[in-house]
């Protein structure tokens, strides 16, 4: 078997190009005797036209090639499926080295077409609506698992795409995998030798882990916060790991800190859960809460799935939230749900019985 890491190949085993990081690139190229700058044109083969092979890279000698691939391979997740969603919303099935499955969603909407990628197979935390959440967390994901995400949706894309939005919104808490995530969101905006993406372009969004919001600053992106309750008692209800971890009091505190740029704003996610958090005191409450935070709110209906008690408020009482909201002068938003009939949608990323996932996915693509 071959082996991942994030470090200089051991003599026997292959070592994956795409997991090692720049200075790890460096190495490498340096243990050949080649000249520094075929650090780079190594990586732009690798992050800017995705090449699968290293004898793609034409403008190494045939000799380095070979010497190259003597020592190094450039290996993607084993195996992908691809479903597609009556409203053109497409999940990939990322089978990882270790047979483990990741999801990444491709979304459509009007003008933007955004991918929602993992962080972690399974998740830390154990929000009680959420579908990923009932998995545990089976391990963390590597940099280049995660950016490997945003390389599989390119190579799908259909001819005149191109992804405007990224958001760390799939699997996992991003927070809970900072390193690997911050590795990754380098490698989305280098633009030397990476996608060369505006990190204005992506968001990473936490359940709340308060002590680690500071670290996201540094990264230029965006930061959405799932708040989801208005008190810390339905929070301990609805989010009992990550309210135990930091308090609303705390969270919004850490929110009120945070070093945003001039003409950003935090985003704050509510999931509307029928009869649980979506009554007008709950709309009031959250208008309290974030009261002098620079942010938008976005309201996200509860994505039902098997086998969970909560429900999805009717559009009346989404609306009336939304309503009392507006009302308090905050800019409020309702995401729509895409992609629900693939599972494709906020909560539902994630491992249901197998009967389930034959009855209602159509797979469109046997392999990637
Ligand atoms: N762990 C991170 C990112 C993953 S969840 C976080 O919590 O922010 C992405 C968003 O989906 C969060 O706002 C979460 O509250 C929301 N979500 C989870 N399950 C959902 C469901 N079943 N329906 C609608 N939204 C859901």
């Amino acid at each position: 078997m071959r082996h991942e890491q994030d470090t200089l190949p051991a003599t026997t085993a292959l070592t994956n190009l795409l997991a090692l990081d720049e200075i790890g690139m460096g190495r490498l190229v340096q243990q050949f005797g080649w000249p520094r700058y075929r650090t780079y044109q190594i990586l732009r083969w690798l992050y800017q036209r995705r090449a699968k092979d290293i004898n793609q890279m034409t403008d190494l000698g045939q000799s380095e090639r070979d010497a190259l691939a003597s020592q190094a391979t450039i290996q993607r997740a084993a195996g992908c499926r691809v479903l597609r969603s009556i409203d053109y919303t497409r999940k990939f099935v990322l089978t990882l080295s270790d047979g483990l499955a990741i999801e990444t969603v491709l979304i459509p909407d009007e003008d933007r077409l955004t991918l929602c990628v993992s962080t972690q197979v399974g998740c830390t935390l154990d929000c009680g609506f959420c579908l990923t959440g009932t998995m545990g967390l089976k391990r963390n994901l590597k940099p280049h698992e995660i950016i490997e995400q945003a390389l599989t949706a390119q190579d799908h894309l259909d001819p005149g795409e191109r992804i405007t939005n990224l958001v760390f919104m799939g699997m996992g808490e991003p927070l809970a995998n900072m390193e690997a995530l911050s590795e990754a969101i380098r490698r989305l905006t280098n633009k030397l030798w990476g996608l060369g993406w505006s990190p204005r372009r992506i968001t990473v969004s936490t359940a709340g882990l308060a002590t680690r919001l500071k670290d996201i600053a540094p990264l230029g992106v965006n930061l959405a916060i799932s708040l989801n309750a208005t008190t810390d008692d339905q929070r301990a209800s609805l989010m009992p790991a990550v309210n135990g971890i930091a308090a609303l009091k705390t969270l919004l505190a850490a929110c009120r800190r945070y070093p945003l740029r001039p003409t950003r704003r935090l985003t704050f996610e509510y999931v509307l859960l029928a009869g649980v958090n979506d009554h007008a005191d709950d709309a009031r409450r959250l208008t309290k809460l974030v009261r002098g935070i620079a942010c938008k709110i976005n309201l996200i209906p509860f994505n039902e799935f098997p086998g969970n008690p909560f429900r999805r408020p009717s559009e009346r009482d989404i609306s009336a939230f939304q309503a009392i909201v507006r009302q308090a002068g905050l800019d409020v938003f309702i995401r729509k749900s895409r992609g629900r009939d693939v599972l494709g949608a906020c909560g539902q990323l994630g491992n249901l019985s197998p009967e389930y996932s034959e009855r209602v996915l159509t797979q469109i693509e046997p392999r990637c």
